[in-house]
């Protein structure tokens, strides 16, 4: 599954696809050559919380 980005770079807006073990890291657009990080995965949907567990 890949991850869908538009590249930072107000003059280049590409859209750029990367693969799904980029976030968290940095890809470089192809286009431009601008690098920038692949924001992390979407927070998980838990009810519990490890603080709280138990209770
Ligand atoms: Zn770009």
């Amino acid at each position: 599954m890949a991850v869908t980005l538009i590249c930072p770079n107000l003059k280049c807006r590409t859209i750029l696809q990367v693969p799904d073990g980029a976030r968290g890291k940095r890809v470089r657009c192809a286009k431009c050559g601008k690098t920038f990080l692949v924001p992390g995965a979407a927070p998980a949907k838990k009810g519990t919380q490890p603080a709280e567990a138990g209770k």
